[in-house]
């Protein structure tokens, strides 16, 4: 779904985030990113979310090269195929959870009779079909992160990007959503985790480990 080929980024004056960087990201994988605080992972995960352009190398995405894309370009490509789950949840306090979800998916430019019954169905996917109508404040840090990845998963996108999705949560309820999101990839979507948890990198298919800027096999 996304590769990279000697992908470089750095951050002047000094720091090279992401050093010749051979990634694929494959059709329904779930793929692990781990290493130590500093080591790229973010940088990597901005890289395959076309977050941020490459300062040299090739990357594409359903076999599009980003390299000539404009901005305009890159966001179609972007709603197209991704979503992200972030440390943060990034909801919206005085809307509801469904409208939360809604929209998400009117930003994304999905018809207004079309969005009720997907962010029902994405919530009910995620097990909050009974706080449908309840806002972020007055739910707990795993229900929220819940509706987050609701909302991701309700753009249907080929390719689910986390960042540290569970940096927030206590540990049970960080597992919980951990399972969730892994229970997630299969035949139409890729998941990939960036985390700090080894026994959650040992569930996926695959895992990554980025070290001062080199990635390589996490054994
Ligand atoms: P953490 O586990 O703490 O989240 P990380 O592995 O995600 O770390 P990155 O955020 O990718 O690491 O950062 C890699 C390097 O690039 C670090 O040295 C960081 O300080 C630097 N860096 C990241 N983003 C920027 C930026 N926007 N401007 C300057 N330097 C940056
Ligand atoms: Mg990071």
């Amino acid at each position: 779904e996304i590769t990279l080929r000697g992908v470089w980024k750095r951050y002047p004056p000094s720091t090279v985030a992401l050093r010749d960087a051979d990634v694929d990201v494959n059709a329904g994988e779930a793929l692990a990113i781990v290493g130590p605080s500093g080591s790229g992972k973010s940088t990597l995960l901005a890289m395959l979310g076309l977050l941020e352009a490459p300062d040299e190398g090739q990357r594409t995405i359903a076999g599009v090269d980003t390299a000539g894309a404009s901005e305009r370009e890159l966001t179609r490509l972007r709603r197209e195929h991704l979503a992200f789950v972030f440390q943060a949840f990034h909801l919206v306090d005085h809307l509801s959870a469904r409208e939360n979800v809604e929209h998400a998916l009117a930003i994304r430019g999905v018809p207004s009779r079309l969005r009720r019954a997907r962010a029902e169905q994405a919530l009910d996917s995620v097990g909050l079909s009974h706080r449908l109508d309840a806002r972020p404040p007055t739910l707990s840090g795993g229900e929220r992160q819940r509706v987050a990845i609701a909302r991701a998963l309700a753009a249907q996108p080929r390719v689910l990007l986390c960042d540290e999705p569970t940096g927030n949560l206590d540990t049970a309820t960080a597992s919980a959503v951990l399972e969730l999101l892994l229970a997630q990839a299969g035949s139409g979507l890729a998941v990939v985790i960036v985390t700090h948890d080894p026994g959650l990198a040992a569930k996926c298919s695959r895992a990554l480990r980025v070290v001062d800027g080199q990635v390589g096999h996490a054994s």
